[in-house]
């Protein structure tokens, strides 16, 4: 190669891929995920809804992000993209048909060549064996509430009890038995509280007496819109009253409930059978002493209108809110383990969950959507060996950022093709100046999957979002996140706003340009 071009080759390669740096005690990392946990059920985040002191408590004695964003919010793609730094686009998974191909780089393969212990506990969700870990244990797909049975580094292994409190117990083994040579990286991450919402019979009694209140926009009819607001398969109106709201046969007529399906051959009922035939006599009964009282007054009440979307209302958030209730009791108890083995100071907390979700917001439940309850994720930081605790950063920071931050804290270099930036950069000393001030985000299950919510993609700056709604529409909307934080006024043909909508525009071309996003990918 000429010498000229070998030197720009080289100073390309600098500028773009951080420097390995030696750091004298390479922090351990416990990185701690929970599925679908809206910032609106963490009370750190201000929730009027529910108390969670340890999660709390990873924020107070750290960091408190309040604009952490996804990418695309669904499940198995929020996790390739924790893994792998990069967006969907990148690392080849769209949505949840996807398969994860497992011979990528990712952030543990990295830290487990640099020496790290490397371990993943619970859900998974990628369909292809996990790789670069040390040691795993994973739920079989979605994984039930109850009595999981799970993969152990290839073996299927049968466990009874709680799937929350089965998560966190592999997780103590797998610091209790790791090598102490080696700083860890242990991915810990919770099933709950995803769908269907099957609470710990330690919950049942939570809000047994007390109704929570129900969100402004729960009637919300759309106006302004595109039509992909309305034409979604995710109103809580429309859940199975079997399978999401638990009714047993017998308490009511007939499954009135699409649930988002997209096809009338899912069994609903059938399926909700089979999650409660899981239970052990033990829990069953535990489960009939409490919910058989729900049913009957459910029954007796007779609801119809706005009654009966109040009861599904306060039937989904209660249980939703017991599940969380446990992520939370559970990671209590791995924080006393990292006190009592002398490991607070030198490890990384994360704790966060794939994406956000619609809590009543809306009408809603699910998530996929680019309004803010399914973009926006909890995230708290603490490791007290390197950020000051009680800090708060507004900027906006991505799941696309994990992986780079965990990499630059044990000091591995970040390969020039992640596309986030180190979160150390916002919580050091000297916060930087320069960070992002807009966010791309592509979403692309639809007209395949649940739910029907239609393809979509666009930019949030810190005050506007622009959605481009594309496949069968062709359709923009506008929000003013300061003027209308709910997002029911889109402003997409206010003469007002077209200097606005330009510039907006060109930021999202400009964000594609950078991010390697191919035109074809409208045309999927
Ligand atoms: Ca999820």
């Amino acid at each position: 190669m000429h010498t000229f071009k070998l030197m720009m080759v080289c100073l390309l390669i600098l500028s773009c891929e951080s420097k390995q740096t030696i750091v004298a005690d390479p922090p351990n990392i416990l990185f701690i995920m929970s599925d679908d946990h809206a910032n609106a059920a963490v009370s750190i985040y201000g929730s009027n809804l529910i108390e969670t002191p340890n999660i709390d408590r990873i924020g107070k004695e750290g960091a408190v992000f309040t604009n952490s964003f996804v990418t695309n919010s669904i499940c198995a793609p929020s996790r390739a993209v924790l893994l792998t730094g990069k967006y969907s686009h990148l690392n080849g998974l769209r949505d949840n048909l996807d398969t994860f191909d497992g011979s990528q780089v990712t952030f543990p393969k990295l830290l487990r060549a640099e020496g790290y212990y490397t371990a993943m506990i619970g859900k998974w969700h990628l369909k292809s064996e996990p790789t670069g870990f040390d040691h795993y244990e994973v739920l079989i797909g979605q994984g039930p509430y109850y009595n999981p049975p799970m993969v152990r580094n290839g073996d299927t292994i049968e466990h009874i009890g709680y799937t929350s409190d089965i998560i966190t117990d592999l997780t103590l083994d797998a610091l209790e038995n790791r090598d102490t040579s080696k700083p860890f990286c242990v991915l810990y991450h919770h099933k709950a509280p995803h769908r269907n919402w099957m609470p710990s019979p330690e919950h049942f009694g939570m809000y047994a007496d007390q109704d929570l209140p129900v969100p402004a926009t729960f009637f919300d009819d759309y106006r302004t819109r595109s039509r992909a607001a309305p034409e979604q398969d995710m109103r809580i109106d429309d859940m199975f009253l079997s399978s999401d709201l638990k009714l047993q046969p017998g308490y009511y007529d007939e499954e009135t409930g699409t649930g988002g399906a997209g096809s009338s051959s899912f069994d609903a009922a059938a399926n909700w059978e089979r999650e409660y035939n899981r239970l052990t006599p033990d829990q069953k009964a535990a489960w009939d002493a409490h919910y058989q009282k729900v049913n009957e007054d459910f029954k007796a009440a007779n609801f119809t209108g706005r009654e009966l979307s109040e009861w599904k209302y306060q039937r989904y958030i209660k249980d939703y809110l017991r599940c969380v209730k446990s992520v939370d009791d559970n990671i209590g108890r791995v924080l006393d383990y990292l006190d009592e083995h002398g490991l607070t100071d030198n490890t990384i907390v994360v704790y966060t969950s794939d994406q956000g979700f619609y809590l009543g917001e809306h009408g809603w439940y699910d998530k996929r959507f680019m309004y803010e309850e399914s973009l926006k994720m909890p995230l708290v930081m603490r490791y007290p060996n390197k950020i000051e605790p009680g800090q708060t950063r507004d900027e906006i920071v991505l799941n696309l950022d994990f992986a780079p931050t965990l990499l630059d804290y044990a000091g591995v270099a970040i390969p020039h093709d992640f596309q986030g930036k180190s979160l150390s950069q916002l919580v050091g000393e000297n916060p930087a100046e320069d960070w992002r001030q807009s966010m791309y985000y592509h979403y692309y299950e639809y007209p395949h999957g649940w739910h029907s919510v239609k393809r979509h993609e666009g930019v949030r700056t810190d005050r506007f979002k622009l959605i481009h709604y594309y496949n069968d529409i062709d359709a923009w909307e506008l929000y003013d996140l300061q003027e209308d934080p709910d997002e029911v006024n889109n402003r997409i043909d206010d003469p007002k706003m077209e200097g606005k909508i330009v510039e907006l525009k060109q930021e999202l071309a400009k964000l594609k340009e950078v991010l390697q996003v191919p035109d074809s990918e409208l045309a999927r």
